[in-house]
């Protein structure tokens, strides 16, 4: 299914993680790029990429009309170079026009990933899932797991999926098979407070040239601002940071882009890396790479009794198209039939999500049954989806808040760790909540979660204090968190 569609089911089955994106694309020239489009077609890969309002018109024709299956969002609109003045304020001058249409963004990636790992565990009560489970080895008949416990158990499958992204490669050694299919490219992100610009974006996100004329993005994350992101050749997913360079990088094409406003190294909170998993493209330039998905196959041979299929090239935007067809190939292979499709099928807390219209009474039903404040309510419906009521019904009046700014409570915390597989501290500050990322994790939080932790847990002291240390190293070494 084309990529719209799928952001388009996205939007339907996840409307607590995935939400509209307002984008605007500043326009610097009515002209340019339609000779380069045309050398394009004509097979030229190093066309300046630079376009014009010409064709900016043509391609959001084009969006609007490849998105109408499914359509949650309104077409796309221009705006005159006042217009865009007007709307942004500090946006830089040289403009003569801009673009307006919208995209979607995942609000809590970390979160999608475990709903759907749940849902998939609930839809066939035979299978399980191990979270931090890693393959020790293979004889080529048996794989052995080592869990976050160290429990070890054996497997015989009869197919193996790779799904390790940038990882594929390593995954693939350990199960005694050589593969060279992934040539990765590093991407980083910062994130700002800044408070101006968010004011400024409201909501909305800019789709930018940078200086160097790549495509780059700003938006609102969380009352954050989230800036991205680069595009440089890296294998190593273990090993990657965002470096000195890319931060000067996207603030000085910050400050050409909105020169109304100011920007210093001091508003960063939050800095993340992470790899494409993209097919291996030896002296392709990162930005040409093939950004098409694949499940190349590694048949069964004599030494290995099932074949491996590596899921090269995954994108959050496509990854339920993606299962979809290598499930189909695989389901034949197994002769199975399929019993459940996922085009319609809401995902976690997705699932009797209340639609727009019917929101206040939700939050007035759950309000009244849970004696909490609607607003409260409906801060835990966005973060949650339907989940939500569970937590509200613990906190009851009395939300007990881990600080002032935050707006996590002892009792969702304490939810989480009952019922979302956490192993780790870091599990919950970074991928159960947006704790972290958002830079609204104190010191003094941390250690209180940690407390709720080891008594949720049966941490030791000395498991709490290794845990506070490494995710204390985690946060400051990878992602330049500034403890206060
Ligand atoms: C900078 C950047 C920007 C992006 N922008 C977009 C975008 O705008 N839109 C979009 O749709 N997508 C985007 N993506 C793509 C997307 O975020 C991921 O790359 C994609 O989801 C890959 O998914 P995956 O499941 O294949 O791999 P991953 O999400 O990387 O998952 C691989 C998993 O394998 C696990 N693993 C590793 N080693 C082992 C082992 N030995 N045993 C067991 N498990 C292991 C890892 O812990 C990890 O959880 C972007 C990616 C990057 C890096």
């Amino acid at each position: 299914m084309p990529v719209h569609q799928e952001r388009n089911l996205l939007l339907k089955n996840a409307p607590h993680a995935v939400s509209a994106l307002p984008t605007v694309i500043p326009i610097f020239s009515w002209l340019n790029g339609i000779p380069a489009a045309i050398r394009t077609l004509f097979g030229s890969t190093t066309a300046p990429r630079s376009r014009g309002a010409v064709l900016i018109k043509i391609g959001l024709l084009l969006y609007d009309f490849y998105g109408s299956r499914h359509r949650v969002m309104p077409r796309h609109s221009m705006w005159s170079r006042s217009m865009a003045l007007a709307n942004i304020p500090p946006l830089t001058p040289q403009i003569v026009a801009a673009g307006l249409y919208y995209d979607a963004k995942i609000v809590h990636p970390e979160r999608l990933v475990l709903e759907l790992g749940e849902d998939g565990v609930r839809a066939e009560p035979r299978s399980f899932a191990l979270n931090y489970a890693e393959i020790e080895n293979s004889d080529g008949e048996t794989v052995t797991l080592r869990d976050a416990h160290g429990v070890v158990r054996g497997v015989r499958p009869r197919v193996v999926v790779n799904a390790a992204g940038p990882w594929i490669d390593k995954v693939n050694a350990r199960l005694g098979v050589a593969s060279r299919l992934i040539g990765g490219t590093k991407g980083s992100h910062i994130l700002l407070d800044h408070p101006d610009l968010s004011r400024a974006l409201a909501g909305r996100m800019i789709y930018f040239e940078a200086n160097d004329g790549r495509i780059c993005l700003v938006f609102d994350y969380h009352g954050r601002v989230l800036v991205g992101s680069t595009d440089i050749r890296a294998s190593d997913p273990d090993a990657i940071a965002c470096e000195d360079d890319e931060i000067d990088y996207f603030l000085g094409s910050l400050r050409s882009l909105l020169p109304g406003l100011a920007f210093e190294r001091d508003q960063i909170v939050y800095t993340y890396s992470g790899i494409r998993p993209l097919p291996l493209s030896d002296g392709t330039a990162p930005g040409l790479i093939s950004r098409d998905h694949s499940a190349p196959v590694i048949e069964a041979s004599e030494g290995r009794q099932w074949p491996i299929f590596s899921l090269v090239g995954g994108k959050w935007t496509t990854f339920r198209g993606f299962a979809e067809e290598v499930a189909d190939v695989l389901l034949k292979r197994l002769d199975h039939p399929r019993r459940v499709r996922t085009d319609s099928l809401p995902i976690g807390g997705g699932r009797d999500y209340p639609a727009a219209v019917e929101q206040d009474r939700w939050l007035d039903t759950i309000s009244r049954a849970t004696a909490t404040e609607p607003a409260r309510a409906l801060q835990l419906l966005h973060r949650y989806g339907s989940k939500a009521g569970d937590i509200l019904m613990s906190e009851g009046r009395n939300p007990v808040f881990l600080d002032e700014t935050c707006g996590h409570s002892e009792q969702e915390i304490t939810w989480i760790l009952r019922n979302e597989r956490v192993i780790r501290l870091d599990d919950v500050v970074m991928r159960r909540t947006g704790l972290a990322v958002t830079g609204r994790l104190s010191l003094a939080t941390l250690f209180r979660i940690s407390e709720i932790a080891a008594a949720e847990l049966g941490w030791s002291e000395v498991r709490r204090n290794e845990e506070l240390s490494r995710v204390q190293e985690i946060l400051s070494k990878r992602h330049r968190i500034r403890w206060a």
